[in-house]
């Protein structure tokens, strides 16, 4: 799996923000997601390792990712629930289709937050 193309395509083209009672927000993943860094240039973005893993509950893909405008790595992490249960606290009718969680993490692994649902 070190093939540049391929590990593109594992990627979503898009992931959504949910806005509360405001619906979802539809944004691209093809960018940076590192502090200060406004890359969104796919064309600068190349992910070269991905991580598998699985349990009973969800699959677990990590993409890493390095950004060659600010030359920092971080990883796109993609969690895929095998039971698909409505989150807690939400009447969003959108939000209990969503199959998959993406996260951001730094490249030591360190979660720099909840992105949104692909
Ligand atoms: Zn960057």
């Amino acid at each position: 799996m070190n093939d540049y193309n391929d590990l593109r395509l594992e990627i979503p083209s898009y992931a959504y923000i949910s806005l509360a009672r405001r619906g979802m927000e539809k944004i691209s993943l093809d960018q940076c997601f590192l502090p200060n860094c406004d890359n969104e240039d796919v064309n600068l973005l190349e992910p070269f390792k991905i991580e598998e893993s699985e349990d009973e509950e969800k699959s677990i893909k990590k993409i890493h990712i390095k950004c060659k405008k600010c030359n920092g790595t971080y990883i796109l992490k993609l969690e895929t629930l095998k039971k698909v249960a409505k989150p807690k606290n939400s009447n969003d009718e959108e939000s209990t289709l969503s199959l998959g969680i993406v996260y951001i993490l730094d490249e030591n692994g360190k979660n720099l937050g909840h992105l949104g649902y692909f």
